[in-house]
């Protein structure tokens, strides 16, 4: 049997700060503008699991969608890419699809992340599809 990683994800430390977009509050309610979404994840680097070469796509909807996706590297603390900015950001400029590449946030560094050694170098492609509500757009 295989023991859980310990070190934290983005996900879990963000679980922890107080911010708008919680677990605690659904999708619905952080976005009620937002019909339906798509967000799609290539991940690379360590720790990626692939099922056939070249498959390394998360797809998310609405029911899964966190503020962050989580970094697949084992020895990365606080890793992870932001996609609740992106969504954000989105929902600001009304924009229904947007691709952008990011680095992973966090480091390669002790369990409890007292110690960094290196910036972790997994890399994330993530594509935003939005399907906004019909009606009046917010009043900005
Ligand atoms: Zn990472």
């Amino acid at each position: 049997m295989k023991v859980r990683d310990e070190r934290m994800k983005a996900s879990d430390v963000f679980r922890k700060t107080d911010y708008v977009f919680r677990k605690k509050i659904s999708f619905d309610e952080a976005f009620p503008e937002i019909d339906d979404i798509r967000v799609e994840v290539e991940e690379r680097g360590e720790g990626v699991r692939q099922f056939f070469p070249g498959d390394s796509k998360s797809i998310y909807g609405k029911s899964l969608l966190g503020e962050y996706v989580d970094c697949s590297n084992s020895l990365c603390y606080n890793g992870g890419v932001s996609i609740g900015e992106a969504i954000r950001e989105m929902v600001r400029s009304r924009a229904t699809e947007r691709e952008t590449s990011q680095i992973c946030c966090g480091y390669e560094g002790s369990p409890k992340g007292r110690r960094k050694y290196r910036k972790c170098t997994n890399h994330f492609k993530v594509k935003v599809a939005i399907k906004f509500k019909e009606g009046e757009p917010p009043a900005a």
